[in-house]
């Protein structure tokens, strides 16, 4: 499909083991003009009923288990790498990888990579299958290659809100393949260590201090403006891959205990609209996907703050230590 290669095969081979007679198909933003051509691939050689989500779906935290429960005997979650969660009903994950000749775009970064050494390899999962051939590539251009199995997910793997496979690594810097800035802004702000990125669609390399520093000064002045707030809201998720209760909680705690009021407010979807009714609150905690606060900051009126910058601003943690938030579920 295009340049994705989706394994369909084991969708058919799955629908036969377990004997599905209806079957739920999932799809992230990009495939989902892909979801009527499976799904009638689908029909035509299992018999199987198709029902697809219209939802978004921004990650393995948001599956549309729940919604389908009762409705289909499997669900196939397209584009991504599952977590550790208790769903609903039998999921398969199908990963979508793409296929892309990484070498011009990894040559492209040995300029920037020239002063470094020892470096950390890293992608999102899209772009799993071509750390391999990178790795050898940089090895025989005289780097050392290190990659780290990341705490629920695979090697060399970060999600959004999941950096583990880059932490405390002892690189000097770090490669990522991929595209844009999102997940490489993730690294450089769990990290602050250089990162460059490779980007095999555009054949180019970059680095994303500027960047990184422009959202870093973005969140310095939120946190400044909600040192003044008085009245806080506490989003929490009800998606069961971003949901942190307890956390809420105890952030709800500290607040009260700062003489300032707290409200926790549950959501399934949050937008800048949906925020309007409560305005006569200051400013807001994501304990939800941590990015909302961070990539979205533009969109809304108040500030969103992540959990880490609650505690900036309560003066339990200096600016100083400023770390991006995780949701790290294994
Ligand atoms: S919580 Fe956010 S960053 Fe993490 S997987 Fe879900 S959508 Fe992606």
């Amino acid at each position: 499909m295009s340049n994705y290669q989706l394994k369909v095969d084991n969708i058919f081979e799955e629908i036969k083991i377990i004997d599905a007679h209806s079957v739920g198909l999932q799809f992230p933003e990009g495939l989902k003009i892909y979801a009527t051509s499976v799904a009638k691939r689908i029909e035509n050689e299992t018999g199987a009923d198709v029902i697809i989500s219209g939802d978004i779906s921004f990650g393995a935290c948001d599956v549309s288990d729940t919604s389908m429960k009762g409705m289909v005997d499997l669900l196939v979650h397209f584009g991504h790498t599952p977590l550790q969660l208790e769903y609903d009903v039998p999921i398969l994950f199908v990963e979508a990888q793409f296929q892309l000749n990484v070498i011009p775009a990894i040559k492209e970064s040995l300029n920037l990579l020239k002063n470094y050494k020892t470096i950390g390899l890293v992608t999102n999962t899209q772009h799993l299958h071509i750390l391999e051939e990178t790795a050898n590539f940089l090895e025989k251009e005289g780097k050392t290659v290190i990659m780290k199995q990341g705490q629920g997910t695979r090697k060399a793997q970060v999600l959004g809100c999941n950096f583990s496979a880059v932490e405390d690594l002892p690189v000097d810097v770090y490669l990522y393949v991929g595209s844009g800035n999102f997940h490489p802004l993730g690294i450089k702000l769990s990290t602050h260590k250089p990162v460059i990125i490779a980007d095999p669609y555009r054949n180019e390399a970059r680095n994303i201090d500027q960047f990184a520093d422009r959202i870093l000064r973005i969140r310095f002045a939120r946190i400044t403006k909600a040192k003044e707030a008085k009245r806080f809201g506490i989003i929490v998720s009800s998606k069961k891959g971003q949901l942190r209760l307890e956390l809420a909680k105890n952030l709800k705690s500290m607040i009260h205990k700062e003489g300032k009021e707290a409200y926790i407010i549950l959501m399934d979807h949050i937008s800048p609209e949906l925020l309007v009714p409560f305005m006569d609150l200051d400013a807001f905690i994501v304990t939800a996907c941590p990015r909302i606060a961070i990539d979205d900051a533009n969109m809304y009126k108040k500030p969103l703050l992540t959990p880490e910058e609650l505690l900036i601003i309560l003066d339990k943690k200096k600016w100083e230590d400023y770390k991006i938030d995780e949701i790290r579920i294994c």
